[in-house]
């Protein structure tokens, strides 16, 4: 369903095996899902074959989910985008891409790729059913009544026809973005697709209310999904091609190792920072956060050095790396801070609330800003 380029953690994953050199994992809470299908035949009509079957078109059914993901994936790596993994989650599968393509013609055939494999298996479902002369069902309210491969073969359409739906989360939203930004910005294209896509999710949720409930709910679903990655994407579009050095802080306040906490509350309240970089021999050799601040006051109070309490990881980037993975490497430090260096000297320091900051401004600048304000 989806394809993104930083997927959900594999904790509490299995990893099944790989596919074409792409390591397939299942989350845990897949096994759940099919526990529950389990017991919900076995509760309904006891007896061992309801249970087997019941398990079986739902683990046929996500082994069609893994195809759609691995069309993706395949038709990524043709255009040189690699893979990390593919994992399958009960709501779907995750391809997770380590980036989408920046030409939006490759975007749209890998966006094409999914939904493509779902239509080539019920394809194959209606030759093969055809060949021993029993008959497709005529109807969506049949789909249930009819044999796995029946089952199967629509639910193969759905799969497709769902993931062409031109909002966001899905892969159709993406070849709606590439389409337009075949003719304008990325950022412009993104905010159209977005908005194409709520239009839709609206005017769905109006036929769901009219005419099926079960239409209400994919609204309610498409809507959700839409907003959540809408607002993504623009922070994709709004650091793409962004550097370090547009983010970087060259004037800060700093502390030494052997500075007393009482320093680092002064200049707390004095409202310069709230985390400090520790320097030594001008040198970041640590950061100390205002967690570690807290901690240090809490146990030994104010008299406490800063080399006790602070950080000695300080992860470093070269002002001339994107955006995008520094913020990343923000996201799973600690720290708050990364050291910024120029061909390895020390050039400053930055933090996520810069970079916010900055994709607010560029935002502005670009007309209309979708970015919410700075917490704190
Ligand atoms: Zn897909």
């Amino acid at each position: 369903m989806k394809n993104q380029a930083s997927g959900p953690s594999l904790k509490w994953s299995l990893r099944m095996g790989s596919l074409g050199g792409i390591p397939v994992y299942i989350h845990a809470t897949f096994l759940i899902l099919l526990l529950w299908i389990g017991l919900i035949h076995w509760r309904s009509e006891q007896n061992l074959a309801a249970v087997v079957q019941g398990v079986g078109l739902i683990v046929a059914l996500f082994s069609c989910v893994v195809l759609h993901e691995l069309g993706h994936a395949l038709t990524a790596r043709h255009f040189g985008i690699k893979t990390r993994d593919i994992i399958l989650l009960p709501i779907g599968g995750v391809a997770s891409m380590e980036k989408m393509p920046d030409n939006p013609r490759q975007e749209i055939l890998v966006a094409l790729a999914g939904p493509a494999v779902n239509l080539v298996i019920a394809a194959l479902l209606l030759f093969w059913l055809q060949l021993d002369h029993s008959l497709p069902p005529d109807s969506l309210s049949k789909m249930f009544e009819g044999g796995m491969r029946q089952q199967l073969l629509t639910l193969n359409l759905f799969l497709a026809l769902f993931n062409l739906l031109p909002a966001f989360p899905m892969d159709g939203g993406r070849v709606l973005r590439a389409v337009l930004a075949l003719r304008m910005d990325h950022l412009k294209a993104t905010r159209t697709a977005a908005a194409i896509g709520q239009a839709f999710a609206l005017w769905l949720g109006l036929a769901g209310l009219l005419y099926n409930p079960f239409l209400l709910f994919i609204a309610l679903f498409v809507w959700i999904g839409a907003m959540a990655e809408a607002g993504s994407e623009e922070v994709k579009s709004l650091l793409h091609g962004n550097t370090l050095a547009h983010a970087v802080i060259t004037h800060f306040e700093s502390l030494a190792p052997d500075d007393a906490l009482s320093k680092a509350i002064q200049l707390t309240l004095e409202g310069v920072q709230k985390d400090f970089p520790v320097m030594a021999n001008g040198d970041i050799v640590g950061v100390l956060t205002q967690d570690d601040l807290l901690r240090g006051l809490q146990e030994q109070g104010a008299l406490a050095t800063t080399g006790d309490y602070m950080h000695t990881e300080v992860p470093r980037a070269e002002v001339d790396e994107p955006l995008e993975k520094v913020m990343k490497e923000l996201q799973d430090c600690p720290c708050h801070v990364l050291a910024v260096t120029r061909n390895g000297q020390l050039a400053g320091i930055v933090n996520m609330e810069n970079i916010l900051e900055l994709l607010r401004i560029e935002a502005a600048l670009r007309q209309g800003s979708a970015i919410p304000p700075a917490r704190g």
